[in-house]
């Protein structure tokens, strides 16, 4: 039987040490960490992201702006609004909430943020600093979830891992940091062969697919490490990508869903920020 992990309670000692930083440097530098959130349109699971995200600000002591723009905000507008947050001194992080409406280009908008604010790691300025081994600001999920690897003392050193999944936003990121951290990494996605023995040659499993309950227990070698990405919402409640019950049969540790991965991601965004904070100023948090 797998031990679950505990995404909650060390989304909270990294949230308390984002805060701890925060509050150190507004007492030195007379001002909090700053987040600007941009959320354009009406999508109710965006709305519940963002409130979230603001919520968790305040517990840490940055301060939020939220820009809400209506669903037919042109592409320039949209564009103009972050110009001027980037020249705003007291932003330090921009997060533009996606999905956008159809109409708009999310590429354009993410190259629009200023790469020192992009406290989401989704400009190319920043992914590229990933690629070529000289990360700066990393995307949150992934990094949060090597964040719970290092926390339940898993090294990817010399592990097989495979990745289900290869979004730019966490499954390529995802791949890049296991790489990093000396993993021999498998990227799997909707044109993979026989994705049932990938999986099951994998130490350590991420799932990022988005589908309910898409992996099943006979793909998990016994003793894996499962990390499950997915949020589903279906008929029955909140689904990962992973079948759950059938999995705690095999792996050695798994995340649930919910109380995993979301968690870090939040917390991690925290981090982004108060550490883009500190950069801007061409310092380091002290802790
Ligand atoms: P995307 O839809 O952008 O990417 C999904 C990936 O899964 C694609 O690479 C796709 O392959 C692959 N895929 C889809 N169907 C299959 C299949 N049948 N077999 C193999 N591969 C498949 O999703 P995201 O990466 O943005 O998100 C993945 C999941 O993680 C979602 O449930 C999302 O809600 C969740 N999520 C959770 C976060 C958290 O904080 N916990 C944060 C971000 C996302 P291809 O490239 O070939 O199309």
């Amino acid at each position: 039987m797998a031990e679950i992990i505990d995404g909650k309670a060390i989304a909270m000692a990294r949230r308390e040490i984002a805060a701890k930083r925060a509050a150190e440097f507004a007492a030195r530098y007379g001002r909090p960490p700053g987040l600007a959130v941009v959320l354009v349109g009406d999508d109710p699971a965006s709305a519940v992201y963002v409130k979230n995200k603001k919520r968790a600000c305040a517990d840490a002591g940055i301060a939020s702006l939220e820009i809400l723009l209506d669903a037919s905000t042109t592409q320039e507008e949209l564009v103009s609004h972050i110009e001027r947050l980037n020249e705003e001194d007291g932003v330090d992080g921009i997060l533009v909430q996606l999905p956008l409406p159809a109409h708009l280009d999310s590429r354009d908008v993410l190259l629009a943020i200023d790469p020192a604010k992009d406290v989401d790691g989704f400009h190319p300025y920043n992914l590229g600093g990933l690629l070529a081994g000289e990360p700066s600001i990393v995307p949150c999920t992934p990094a949060g979830i090597m964040r719970l690897l290092e926390e339940y003392g898993v090294s990817p050193s010399g592990k097989d891992a495979v990745v289900l999944g290869r979004s730019t936003i966490v499954g390529k990121p995802m791949a890049l940091l296991l790489m990093m951290g000396n993993a021999t990494v498998t990227i799997c996605h909707s044109k993979t062969r026989d994705l049932p023995a990938k999986a099951a040659s994998a130490d350590i499993l991420v799932a990022a697919v988005g589908r309910p309950e898409f992996v099943r227990g006979s793909w998990i070698k016994p003793g894996a490490v499962v990390i499950d990405v997915g949020i589903n919402r279906t008929p029955d409640g909140l689904k990962g990508d992973v079948h759950f019950q059938e999995a705690l049969e095999r792996a050695s540790l798994i995340t649930p869903v919910p109380g995993g991965v979301g968690p870090m991601t939040v917390a991690m965004l925290l981090e982004n920020t108060v550490e883009a904070a500190y950069r801007r100023i061409g310092r380091s948090p002290g802790l």
